[in-house]
């Protein structure tokens, strides 16, 4: 049991080092390892596998990232459901940093990443995936986004309820007419690892939403020097804290997996996966 868990966060130690006896655990995948350990412990009678996006020290920068491995490692401990915390820009003055958006709808602008289990590439055991399509209108789960949403504003800090996060290949900040032109599409705020994670979820039938906090202005909708790495995670640091608490008590609200009224784990329809997930 103590290598179980129901809920997956992706993100930092700064989220369970707390925590009282924490479990680590190295799992391996079809698709290689995943970013490190994953960190299984316990809050509100709940059980959370944490998996450090980056790795430990953040090493891995988000193009190098085995996505793939992440959430298959994260369902093959018993993972349904994940909450996605990121820092992202924001695309509008009015998002400045400390805001905390939880958006409904992505827009993918990275290159050359995997972002499926169906690529057709034999799986290690001789297994090719079938052609597979899934349904992602709706990238994220309603279910996860109520969770968050309410966390936050259970914690006086009232989120953002939907927007458009632009994910770009990275590693290199947008520049100013990118980022002007990310704006005038509609979109909302800009990040580096919201995608493919969203729609690997979705392949594997989790739950997936994301809590983007905002640690900066856009190159475009700003008038400094633009964004620089220190500035990010200076902000990002202020507000682990908070975000914690609201990752923790989002955790609270989210539904026992077997109870999950969303449509998530359908997202295939019936199609036959050609392997067995984990
Ligand atoms: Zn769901």
């Amino acid at each position: 049991m103590s290598e179980q868990a129901e809920i997956g966060v992706i993100g930092g130690s700064g989220f369970y080092s707390f925590l009282d006896d924490v479990t680590e655990i190295t799992v391996e995948t079809p698709y290689g390892p995943p970013s490190d350990s994953l960190f299984l412990g316990e809050t509100g009678g709940r059980r959370v596998a944490f998996l450090p996006r980056h790795g430990r020290g953040h090493h891995l920068p988000p193009h190098r990232i085995n996505y793939r491995a992440n959430l298959w490692a994260l369902r093959s401990v018993g993972v349904r459901q994940v909450l996605g915390p990121c820092a992202v820009g924001g695309l509008r003055p009015k998002y400045g940093p400390g805001t905390l958006v939880v958006p409904d709808q992505l827009v993918d602008r990275t290159k050359g990443r995997t972002q499926s289990y169906f690529d057709g590439e034999p799986l290690p055991d001789g297994t090719v995936p079938p052609v597979i399509h899934a349904t992602f209108a709706d990238p994220y789960c309603e279910t996860g986004r109520d969770a968050a949403l309410r966390a936050a504003r259970g914690r006086a800090w009232e989120a953002v309820d939907g927007g458009t996060m632009c994910v770009i290949e990275g590693p290199r900040f947008s520049t100013r007419a990118e980022s002007r032109w990310h704006a005038a599409q509609g979109w909302d705020v800009v990040g580096m690892t919201g995608h493919p994670e969203a729609v690997l979820a979705r392949e594997l039938g989790l739950c997936y939403a994301s809590l983007a906090l905002v640690t900066d202005l856009d190159a475009g909708a700003e008038t400094g020097d633009g964004v620089s790495h220190e500035e990010v995670l200076r902000v990002f640091g202020e507000n682990i804290a908070r975000l914690r608490d609201v990752l923790f008590d989002a955790v609270r609200h989210l539904p026992a997996s077997d109870a999950r009224a969303c449509h998530c784990d359908a997202a295939l329809g019936g199609q036959d996966t050609g392997f067995a997930l984990p």
